[in-house]
């Protein structure tokens, strides 16, 4: 089964040739399919921005390390007792990459996210075909296309983000990162009725693509005086929800003075496993009684993300599309930046839920 993989661990950026990580594609063995699974031909696959840190060796080293856990796909096998949802041979379907057990503590305390055997069923989507255990994987609602389809997954993680905020209507809401997640992020806090709804971003076209989705102010944080402009935003009061989906070392700390008295701050990516942030207790938490917060995996938001996905603007975020044997560069693609969101097509499927 062809399988996109870390072939070499290294960072993806390294500019010399000879030690920077490697992206292949290699063949796995397909996992047996068992009486609970679903066996999905897989039609998009999106690069996400973990996958690079994966490629670090993040979360093991030994090569080749799968990738791929934003997809969708057509179900072309189920086992027999995998009919506890309805699933059926022919679904157009997205889903979670975790399987959560249910049986352990964590799971049985209504913190999935903690489960102690996670790790079970993660296997590569970015291939020709995915194994799941049916509560894996979640029927696409009619008007969404395959290929929006495969953003079922960071969209649980913006919906994810936005329970951790606890976000009042009317509340005052700055995003740091217009990478996907940001931009889903955007979109779902101005569901829940967001205002002074700003992105801080670096990038032009990344500000741009937020304005189109529901930015009323942008912030370029290395043009522009951050905290200045988030004064002037919010008439100084600061921002009640501040969220971080940019990971960056250096966007992280100034967060922390743009928010009111009060504020939940979201830390909502993925960080450097050594970096620490300087925090005053006594201006941040005494002072201000912050709440600061964080998202590992997103436990119980997939259902409420397939309710909101047909009414999210997905275009832009899934426009740049590269066959499966060209994911080298596709992931070189991923790393320039120049695309806001890159996604492997791992077979070519006619989607026959939605009329194009
Ligand atoms: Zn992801
Ligand atoms: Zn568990």
């Amino acid at each position: 089964m062809r399988t996109v993989a870390v072939t070499r661990i290294g960072s993806l950026r390294d500019p010399d040739e000879a030690t920077r990580g490697r992206i292949g594609v290699v063949d796995l063995p397909e996992p047996p399919l068992g009486p609970e699974d679903v066996r999905i031909r897989v039609a998009y696959s999106a690069i996400c921005g973990s996958d690079p840190h994966l490629a670090e060796g993040y979360f093991g080293t030994d090569v080749p390390i799968g990738l791929g856990h934003e997809l969708s796909g057509v179900i072309e096998a189920r086992g027999e007792r995998a009919t506890r949802n309805g699933l059926k041979v022919g679904d157009r379907v997205a889903g979670n990459f975790l399987r959560f057990c249910g049986t352990c503590r964590p799971c049985q305390a209504g913190k999935q996210q903690f489960c102690e055997n996670i790790q079970e069923y993660n296997r590569p989507g970015m291939a020709e075909t995915v194994t799941w255990h049916e509560s894996q994987v979640y029927r696409l609602p009619g008007g969404v296309s395959l290929l929006h389809g495969c953003l079922l997954e960071p969209t649980s993680v913006a919906v994810r983000i936005a329970d951790k905020t606890n976000v009042r209507v009317g509340d005052r809401v700055a995003i740091c990162g217009g990478g996907p997640i940001g931009q889903l992020a955007l979109q779902v806090m101005r569901m829940h009725g967001a205002t002074a709804l700003t992105m801080i971003e670096p990038i032009a076209a990344r500000r741009e693509m937020a304005a189109r989705h529901g930015a009323e102010h942008v912030i370029d944080p290395v043009a522009e005086d951050q905290r200045a402009r988030a004064a002037e935003i919010t008439e100084g009061g600061g921002y009640d929800v501040v969220i971080d989906a940019s990971g960056s070392t250096r966007a992280v700390s100034g967060l922390l003075d743009i928010a009111a008295k009060g504020a939940t701050v979201v830390y909502g990516a993925m960080y450097p496993e050594r970096f620490e942030l300087p925090l005053n207790l006594s201006d941040y938490l005494y002072l201000k009684e912050l709440t600061l917060t964080g998202v590992f995996v997103s436990p119980y938001a997939f259902p409420r993300a397939l309710q909101i996905l047909p009414r999210l603007e997905l275009d832009e975020l899934t426009a740049a599309v590269f066959d499966l044997e060209d994911a080298p560069a596709a992931f070189d693609a991923h790393v320039s930046g120049r695309h806001p969101k890159v996604l492997i097509r791992c077979n070519d499927i006619v989607d026959e839920g939605v009329a194009s």
